[in-house]
């Protein structure tokens, strides 16, 4: 077999998430967050270092020349380590060839800010249009260089790049890693407040903290999920910012399955589970229920909880296969005593690449085997 028919794992990875137009070039970051997912991942995860100029050009002709937005902080289905796409010995190079092939798309990079000196940024203007998604998790100099681990100088250039970039008018957004028990929520109000003289667009993600995660570290990353509903609330009406937490429980779901369970009654299927996330199962049992008049056969709603992840993992996409079995096997017996015979289970597609392969590469169609019943995607 010629090597060159084989695959790098960035291609593998670009292919098996969905040609999302998403061109990942570094697994290498200069930071080291106390909450990165990178050290505290349950099974391995590949570090690949900065990716080979020849794979990128791989990468950049599967990109979409009309796209939208190209990606280049994401790698997604997310098996290779998160990384710094700025600190790619050959970005200038990287960032032509992508302008060469999609000259209208936004060429979208996630960063700590770290690599964006004013200099820098002055050899960037040649690529507009561009966005910068900025994690800044606070905007106290201390607190900054503890969660980032990180010395002041890098703080003063990431702080400085917010109004380089304006200034230059690039398009920026940021990231908080909300820590309450570690800056404190006057911190939190502060880093929002200077964060809007730059942006009205700000992600939300509280800290995930995996079975890795020792005790010391489960206390400054955990927080009171109602706490911070309630505060974010009270920051987007005070500072007219969209501050966006999609792990929100007590946001409503966005799922509207009716044509779904209406496929499953075409099909013939009399009694179907549909196995959620805790993240989502309350909420999704409640709308399941609420639909359920509207159709003529059965939708029954379980909880998946992550045994592969512990902590407090709770969304659908990190959810593996096992995990779906061993919810599956308690249900099927819980159902069986009520002489509920299920004939169609459904799983959350986004625990599944394009091969419906989970993150250890174990594919769903094996729980259909074990089972011996049909197992949709939904
Ligand atoms: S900036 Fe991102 S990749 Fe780097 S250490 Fe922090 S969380 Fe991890």
């Amino acid at each position: 077999m010629n090597d060159a028919l084989s695959l790098s794992k960035y291609m593998y990875e670009t292919i098996a998430g969905g040609f999302t137009n998403q061109l990942p070039i570094s697994s290498v970051c200069s930071a080291r967050c106390i909450f990165c997912s990178n050290h505290m991942n349950p099974f391995p995860i590949y570090r690949e270092g900065f990716r080979a100029l020849d794979d990128i050009k791989k990468g950049v002709a599967l990109l979409n020349p009309n796209a939208e937005e190209i990606r280049m902080g994401d790698s997604l289905p997310g098996r290779i380590s998160e990384g710094e796409a700025l600190l790619h010995p050959e970005i200038l190079t990287v960032l032509k060839l992508v302008r060469e092939k999609s000259p209208k798309s936004v060429i979208q990079v996630n960063t700590n800010g770290t690599m964006l000196t004013t200099e820098f940024i002055d050899s960037l203007e040649q690529f507009k249009p561009m966005r910068f998604t900025i994690s800044y998790h606070s905007d106290n100099p201390e607190h900054w260089c503890t969660v980032f681990n990180l010395d002041m100088e890098k703080y003063k250039t990431a702080r400085n790049c917010f109004f380089q970039l304006m200034q230059r008018a690039f398009d920026v957004q940021a990231v908080i890693v909300p820590l309450p028990n570690l800056v404190g929520y006057e911190d939190l109000e502060n880093t929002i407040k200077n964060l809007r003289c730059y942006t009205n667009y700000v992600m939300v993600y509280p800290p995930g903290y995996s079975k890795m995660a020792d005790s010391e570290l489960i206390k400054t990353l955990e927080s009171d999920p109602g706490e911070l509903s309630l505060f974010l609330s009270r920051m987007r009406k005070k500072y007219k910012i969209n501050l966006n937490n999609l792990s929100d429980l007590l946001m409503p779901l966005r799922f509207f399955p009716y044509d779904f369970m209406l496929r499953t009654y075409n099909g013939k299927f009399k009694n179907v589970l549909w196995m959620f996330s805790s993240a989502a199962h309350n909420r999704a049992k409640k709308i399941l229920k609420q639909y359920g008049p509207s159709v003529p056969n059965n939708h029954y709603a379980v909880n998946v909880r992550n045994y592969t992840y512990g902590g407090n993992i709770n969304s659908a996409g990190l959810l593996m296969v096992s995990d779906f079995d061993k919810a599956l096997q308690k249900a099927l017996r819980k159902y069986s005593k009520e002489n509920i015979k299920i004939d169609l289970v459904l799983l959350p597609k986004m625990a599944f690449d394009r091969y419906g392969d989970d993150l250890t590469t174990k594919n769903y169609s094996e729980l259909s085997k074990k089972y011996g019943m049909p197992v949709w995607l939904g």
